[in-house]
């Protein structure tokens, strides 16, 4: 009886953070499945009930996995994609980009008005 009572306190709130994960993943999936355009981190954070702007780290996060979760479950027949970000001031794209993320400046001139990059899922 003791034993179980501690068990159940160390693996609750995990337990609990880990479905709340995965319904925001979710969400996140349904959300980029049914927009008619590609997306940035922060309207995504908007459309799933997060705060857009402290939000936004937290969707680039969620994307690294949905990312692999699509895989897993389509097998290819739905695909995340992301249009990398630009440039404002020289129109440089961040083509190498390996993750989805914002970067804060241009390599090439060192702006740091740089458009973040859309996603979007294509079934
Ligand atoms: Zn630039």
């Amino acid at each position: 009886m003791f034993l179980e009572t501690i068990c159940i306190k160390k693996t609750w709130p995990e337990a609990f953070e880990m479905s709340l994960e995965e319904t925001i993943r979710e969400k996140i999936i349904r959300v980029l499945m049914e927009s008619r355009r590609p997306l940035t981190a922060r309207e995504i954070a908007e459309a799933v009930g997060l705060d857009p702007y402290r939000g936004e780290a937290e969707v680039y996060e969620h994307l690294r996995h949905i990312a692999k979760t699509l895989r897993r479950r389509y097998g290819g027949r739905a695909v995340l994609y992301m249009i990398p970000p630009r440039c404002k001031d020289c129109g440089y794209v961040f083509k190498d980009l390996r993750e989805p993320r914002k970067p804060s400046r241009c390599p090439r001139c060192k702006s740091q008005r740089i458009e973040p990059p859309k996603f979007y899922i294509e079934t």
